[in-house]
This record gives C-alpha cells, sequence and structure tokens, in this order.
C-alpha cells in the first residue's frame, strides 16, 4: 500500500494547494500512485543589522536596492571571511548568496584590495557584472575576463581592474600562466570567490581543484593570501567538499535564514502498463505522458501550472498531449472552447520576443500552463505559479528545489509534484520521502589525486614558477610519484632546486578541463557545417554513436555518422520519435584493493582497475510510450581505461543456500549491479552516465562472486570511492528500491538498465533481493557456533 497521508493545511491562509491536489485526485485510479504528500511549511525569518565594518554608503547603496539588511546566513559567512576564515555557504537557490560574499568583496575593494570571482559559466559573471554596476561605486572597476574580452579590453582589465569575474577555464589558459602580466592584481588580492561551485565535481571539478592550488601558489609568489568564499547548492558535508576543491580549511555555513513560502509537495509514481518491453517487463507510464494530463486537469481548473522535462522535444510533445486533452474536454463536457489554447511549449530555442509574449500571455492568465525545459532558461517573470509538476527527478536537489520554487503566490500555498520516471533512482525517492525532505545525503565528490589530471598541472606549475620540494605539499598526496613519472616521460627536467618546464610548447595544452582525456570529437551539423560542440573521445561512444539520437541544448538531433580517424560526428536536426540508449559490455581486472573491510559474510573493497569496454549496439525506445523498439549493432573499438572502483565479494559458503534454492546467482549480481549504479547518483552527485558496472558469479580476480562499480573516467572521479564510503547506506537503498518497485520480475523502474549490453539478460529480482540481504546482514561472528550456512535468513 502507498503510504498515503492526507494533506493537512497548517494555517487557514493554505488554500492554494489543497484544491490543487483535489483536482488531480478527482480520477480516484490515480489515488495510488500518490506515494507521499509533505506539507513544507513557510519559513519565517527576520534581517539582522549589518555589521558595524560595512560601510555606511554600501550600506546605503544596498537600501536603495531594497535590501534593508542581511539574513542571518549571509551575516554569518560575511563575518567569517571578514576574520580571514575561508568559507563554504552551501544554502537552498533564492538565498541571497552573492550578498554574502559582495559585503566583504566590497569592503576590501574600498580598502584598496582586489577581488577574483569565478564562475563555471560566462552567463553568471555578466549578470554579476550587471549587478555590481548597478551599485554605481566609483572605486569599483569591475570587469570580465573571459574568452570574448577584446584585446584592448583586457589590457585595460590586467592594470586597472580591481573586481575581476572570470571562469576556471581563462584562469589555466591565461590568468595563471602570464601572471607575471597580473603582479599588482595579485599583489592586492584579498579574496576568491568560487560561485556555483557544485558544478566543480568528477573529473571536471579535480581540474579545478588543481587550478586552484597554482592559484594559491602564484599569489603566494606575488604576497598574498586571499581568503576564499565558496557558494553552493545544499550538499552532504559542503566542508569536506570544500577542503577537496581549494586545499584549505574551510568553514560551514549551511542554516538557511531567508524567508520561503509553503509548499505542498507530493511524490507520483504512474502506474505499470500493459506495455510489454525487453524480455517482457512491463513498462511504467512515461513521467511526461502522466505530466501531460496532470496539466491539462490542472489548466482545466484554471490552476497556473509549469511542468519541467528534459528536453525541448518533450516540452513540446507534453504541451502537444495536455492541449489535445484539453480538446476532448471540450468536445466532451462542454469547457470553454479556447480552453486548448491556454497551454504552450516554453523553451530556450524560441527568438527571445517570442519567449517575452509567452511570459506576458502567462502572467495574463491567457496561458494557465506552460511545458518547458529548465529552471533557469525561464525568464525571472515567471513565478507566482499555483503548481509545478517535475517528470522525473531532475538530477540534484538543488535543481528540484530551483523548479519547486517557481511555486508560491503570497498567501497561498504552492503544489509540486514529483513524477517518477522508470528508473530505480525515481522509484527508490517517491517511496523515501526522508531522501528528499531530511537532510542531504548526495555530496559533492571529486578526486584531485587523480594522476591523469594531477600530472598535466604539475607541468602547468612548474611552466608558471619552477617547482621545489616546499611545493609538494600543496599539490597533495601522490605528487612525488607523478613528478617522477613526468620526469621519466620527458615532460619535466629534474635539477637540484626542483623540477622545470623546458619544452616549447605551452604546459597548459596537456590539461583538457572539460573533457576527460583523449582528442575530442567535434559534433557537426552536416548540411551547414555548424560546429554545435565537442565531446571527449571516451563519451563519443556512447552519445554519438552512428545511429544516435543527440541532444543539444534541448534541440534534438540524428547521428547519420561516427568517423572517429576523423573526430566527426556529423548529425543533421531531426525529431524521431525513440531515444537512444548505447550499450556496452564491459570486463575488468582488479590492479590493486587500497582499502577493503568486511561486509556481512563478505568484503567491500575500494581500489584501481582497468576496465576495457566496447559499445556493441544501441537500444531504440519509443518516446511516447518507452517500448522497446529493438536493438541495432554498431562496430566500434573497444577503449582500455585505468580507473577506480568499489567492489563487493561473497564467498560460496555465503551463497550456497541460495543456489540450493534454485536462484540464479549471476542473474542476482547483474541486477544488484545495475539497481546500485541507479542509486549511486543519490549519495554522489553524479549521472548514471558517469559510472558502469560488471557482475559475475566467479570473478578470476577474487574467486568469488563479485559486484563492481566503476568510475567511467581515465584515472577515476571519486564517485566509486563515495560509494565505498556510504557502502551500506547505498546498497540498503539499492535493495529498498528494488523492493518498492511492484513488478514481479524486473522492470526499468528496478533492475533492468538501457546500457546494458548483455540485453538484459540474465536478471533475478528476487535473487538480488536476498543477495543484498545476505550482503547487508550482520557478519557471522568468528567463534563460537557460527559455522557455514548460519547465516540470517534474509526476510524479502
Ligand atoms: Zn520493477
Ligand atoms: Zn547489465
Amino acid at each position: 500500500m502507498p503510504d498515503w497521508k492526507p494533506v493537512t493545511p497548517t494555517s487557514s491562509s493554505s488554500l492554494g494547494a489543497g484544491p490543487a491536489l483535489d483536482t488531480l485526485l478527482r480520477v480516484s485510479a490515480r489515488h495510488d500512485r500518490v506515494t507521499h504528500v509533505e506539507h513544507v511549511p513557510a519559513r519565517q525569518s527576520a534581517q539582522v543589522e549589518w555589521p558595524d565594518w560595512v560601510e555606511e554608503r554600501l550600506v546605503t547603496r544596498w537600501a536603495n536596492q531594497g535590501i534593508p539588511g542581511l539574513w542571518p546566513h549571509q551575516a554569518e559567512a560575511a563575518e567569517l571571511v571578514r576574520r580571514g576564515q575561508n568559507v563554504i555557504i552551501a544554502t537552498g537557490t533564492a538565498s541571497g548568496k552573492s550578498l554574502a560574499y559582495l559585503v566583504p568583496a566590497l569592503t576590501s575593494v574600498l580598502d584598496g584590495g582586489t577581488i577574483l570571482y569565478l564562475t563555471p559559466t560566462k552567463a553568471l559573471a555578466a549578470d554579476q557584472l550587471r549587478a555590481l554596476r548597478d551599485l554605481d561605486l566609483p572605486e569599483l572597476r569591475a570587469a570580465t575576463y573571459d574568452g570574448d574580452t577584446p584585446y584592448e579590453e583586457r589590457l585595460w582589465v590586467r592594470k586597472h581592474a580591481n573586481y575581476v569575474l572570470t571562469n576556471p577555464d581563462m584562469l589555466h589558459r591565461s590568468l595563471l600562466p602570464r601572471h607575471a602580466q597580473w603582479a599588482a592584481f595579485w599583489r592586492r588580492l584579498r579574496m576568491v570567490v568560487v560561485d556555483e561551485c557544485h558544478g566543480y565535481r568528477g573529473v571536471f571539478g579535480s581540474h579545478v581543484a588543481q587550478i586552484l592550488r597554482r592559484l594559491r601558489r602564484v599569489c603566494a609568489r606575488h604576497g598574498s593570501r586571499p581568503v576564499f568564499l565558496l557558494s553552493s547548492a545544499t550538499a552532504s558535508e559542503p566542508g569536506a567538499f570544500a577542503e577537496r576543491l581549494t586545499g584549505l580549511q574551510t568553514a560551514e555555513v549551511t542554516v538557511d535564514g531567508s524567508p520561503r513560502g509553503a509548499t505542498t509537495f507530493a511524490l507520483w509514481e504512474p502506474p505499470l502498463t500493459e506495455l510489454r518491453g525487453e524480455r517482457g517487463a512491463p513498462l511504467r507510464r512515461p513521467a511526461t505522458l502522466e505530466s501531460a494530463d496532470l496539466l491539462a486537469d490542472l489548466v482545466a481548473a484554471d490552476v497556473r501550472t509549469l511542468a519541467f522535462v528534459r528536453s525541448r522535444r518533450a516540452a513540446e510533445s507534453v504541451a502537444l498531449t495536455a492541449r489535445a486533452r484539453l480538446q476532448d474536454l471540450v468536445l466532451g463536457a462542454g469547457a470553454p472552447t479556447d480552453l486548448p489554447d491556454k497551454v504552450a511549449a516554453y523553451r530556450a530555442g524560441y527568438l527571445a520576443e517570442d519567449r517575452r509574449s509567452l511570459e506576458k500571455a502567462f502572467r495574463s492568465g491567457e496561458l494557465a500552463g506552460l511545458a518547458t525545459t529548465n529552471a533557469l532558461e525561464l525568464g525571472v517573470d515567471v513565478s507566482g505559479l499555483d503548481a509545478v509538476l517535475i517528470a522525473g527527478w531532475p538530477g540534484t536537489r538543488a535543481s528540484l528545489w530551483q523548479q519547486a520554487g517557481r511555486a508560491g503566490r503570497a498567501g497561498r500555498d504552492a503544489l509540486a509534484v514529483l513524477i517518477a520516471r522508470d528508473d530505480p533512482l525515481d522509484t527508490y525517492l517517491v517511496h523515501h520521502p526522508e531522501a528528499l525532505f531530511g537532510r542531504p545525503v548526495e555530496a559533492i565528490v571529486l578526486d584531485p589525486g587523480n594522476p591523469y589530471v594531477l600530472g598535466p598541472h604539475l607541468c602547468a606549475a612548474a611552466a608558471e614558477i619552477p617547482l621545489t620540494r616546499d611545493d609538494l605539499e600543496i599539490f597533495g598526496e601522490g605528487t612525488k610519484e607523478v613528478l617522477a613519472d613526468l620526469v621519466a616521460d620527458g615532460l619535466l627536467r629534474e635539477r637540484a632546486t626542483g623540477w622545470f618546464w623546458t619544452r616549447r610548447e605551452r604546459a597548459t595544452d596537456l590539461a583538457d578541463i572539460r573533457g576527460a582525456g583523449g582528442p575530442a570529437v567535434q559534433v557537426v551539423e552536416a548540411s551547414t557545417g555548424r560546429l554545435l560542440g565537442t565531446v571527449d573521445e571516451a563519451s563519443a561512444h556512447t552519445a554519438v554513436h552512428t545511429g544516435a539520437v543527440y541532444v543539444h541544448r534541448g534541440e534534438t538531433f540524428l547521428v547519420e555518422e561516427l568517423d572517429l580517424d576523423a573526430g566527426v560526428a556529423l548529425v543533421e536536426e531531426g525529431s524521431p520519435d525513440y531515444t537512444t540508449f548505447a550499450r556496452d559490455v564491459t570486463d575488468i581486472s582488479v590492479l590493486e584493493s587500497l582499502h577493503s573491510h568486511p561486509l556481512g559474510p563478505g568484503e567491500l573493497h575500494f581500489g584501481s582497475v582497468e576496465v576495457t569496454r566496447q559499445v556493441v549496439s544501441y537500444l531504440k525506445r519509443r518516446v511516447q510510450s518507452g517500448e522497446s523498439l529493438g536493438d541495432e549493432p554498431l562496430e566500434l573499438p573497444a577503449r582500455t581505461l585505468r580507473t577506480r572502483a568499489v567492489w563487493w565479494t561473497l564467498p560460496a559458503s555465503a551463497t550456497a543456500s541460495l543456489a540450493q534454492e534454485g536462484l540464479d546467482l549471476g542473474g542476482a549480481a547483474h541486477a544488484a549491479e545495475h539497481a546500485s549504479i541507479g542509486l549511486l547518483p543519490l549519495f554522489a552527485t553524479c549521472d548514471r552516465w558517469d559510472i558502469g558496472g560488471v557482475s559475475t558469479e566467479l570473478h578470476p580476480d577474487t574467486g568469488l562472486l563479485t559486484v563492481f562499480v566503476y568510475d567511467g573516467h581515465e584515472g577515476g572521479a571519486g564517485f566509486a570511492e563515495r560509494g565505498y564510503a556510504r557502502a551500506v547506506d547505498w546498497l540498503t537503498a539499492t535493495r529498498e528500491a528494488i523492493l518498492a518497485c511492484e513488478c514481479e520480475r524486473g522492470c526499468p523502474s528496478c533492475i533492468q538498465s538501457p546500457k546494458c549490453g548483455n540485453g538484459n539478460d540474465p536478471l533475478d529480482k528476487a535473487g538480488a533481493l536476498r543477495l543484498l540481504a545476505v550482503l547487508l546482514s550482520p557478519a557471522p561472528s568468528l567463534e563460537g557456533s557460527a559455522c557455514e550456512g548460519s547465516t540470517p535468513e534474509p526476510s524479502v
């Protein structure tokens, strides 16, 4: 039975969401689809006084912009930075994180210091620059410095700017290598702001971590020691993340003191249908189709609603389906004939004027329902709605709240509905509301020690200022070994005083900070020759193989040909009615187990592995229903990577009784592997495509039943390591996700994986539950009566 709780309004003013949810539940068949209703109460808050060290002029300017004071979390972070403490402020979206760094930053500028502001995107830098210029402070000389900055302007920025807004790529390629030209800026540098730092995860995050270490070294050379202020979305253990990113001890500010409206949050699971997928698995109704129905019903009840979907194509299809439903209403129940016109799709690809007119129609009530791709693509005016529908877990809590936060009008409750897709993580979340509404468990992970990342940055650092023995500490463990390899490879020269870059080429060209190494593949529109972007070679096999449906900034393209020799994927815009999933087969060998400990009757390991994987085919699935349209074979070369993995083993003594009962151990391990890959993103902010797995009843290196989950990037990215650290919680969640799915023998919502190179065969759902129960059971005691077969009977 679903964990149904009635909505209990907490105050007389919360009239909005109750009726909105009731509208959806008028259809009695839907009652079972609501797995949970959470009432998130409004948060009241009071502002605090400006700190006494903030100049009156600044206070006045902010007051003129309608900012009378600071929220407690802003004041706390500002105060810590002022005292020279590095800080990470990890609070919700729209909690005013920028004021927390602007207060100490501008105070430093008025005092003669300089500020470096880093953001992952140029757009955010442009926004920040506008806000700074609006303050109209004569002493403030703020400027962006990125790839678009004209040459003449660059000279001015280097010489005169005291507030420089740039990105990690530019810092890596330009500011640090030419640090001597920036001497005056570095000398007075008081503070480094690392905005939206949750984007610095995985391999990219590891590169940024090494760039920040190079920055610290350059600053030290020029006589400054800036304070670091990091701003992040909410996450688990933000302080630990900040220390990995900067290499510096960092205080956390995590209590959000900003006010917010009340929201009723419903978790929604579409039903299994009569449609059959791979190996006869039942298919769940797609989240987009379910959202279209809900959108139509809300619009018919005059509830202003936004529906968030993954792609622009999905936005169009949700809007079309909702309009068709409303048309049925007009014909059947005599609803007003203009009802279908109240729904539209809204997406970034539209012209600015079209978007403005959609926004206007939405504000005036002429439109009541919009299907859209991403909260960030929406105009700021699209807020104050009654309801938000979110089709599928958007990947992180930050995105979830960003999308849900669009709903809410003064004095009324907002309704937010998360609609599960057929994916084990979505299944788990809609059955485990505590994972969404309790303390965050997802951490932002990276692995700055990855030798494939560290090596190129050591070269870049040596080219900036020759490395000495004193520098070893700043770059972390393993630096010595990597330096020895670089010397052996002829990249660095070792002399008595340290390590030198003596080659003619630019050392920074060695590090491809946005890619995962290997030559990049260019994605080119065949008819126009337009370059859409690049993907690294590893991703090319899965993302832009011949025949792939490739989504770029929400637009859908079909890959006509992937030519790996030429490094080009030719694509053409199109709207096929299917999506594609590359399927690979993988082999893995253990190079070294770095850490291990017992887990139940088995063992858990973290270490280095060599993975050979080959994309062998791709699966086509119909967009509307999720039905499988079959596999198409592909011929691509196998790729070998050395990376990190987490793996668990079970001895034959622990599995013998399961085998005797007729469970398929290989199928059980395979099912557990698929589901665990689906659940790891709950604990580490990654995508299930960032990781891979292998399972086998008998692995040659361990001699045991073994399930591996590995980082899909050369050298590792920190995801497997996080899995090792949180193994019990992760595997428990994996088991609960499988348990929560009501299918009988396995489906895409629990144990089937769209990227399985073995066509999801064999899989044993009941076996996976038993196997995980054995693994998570208390270890048998080593003495006394314990003997083989005494493993506690798991309850399924
Ligand atoms: Zn299932
Ligand atoms: Zn598989």
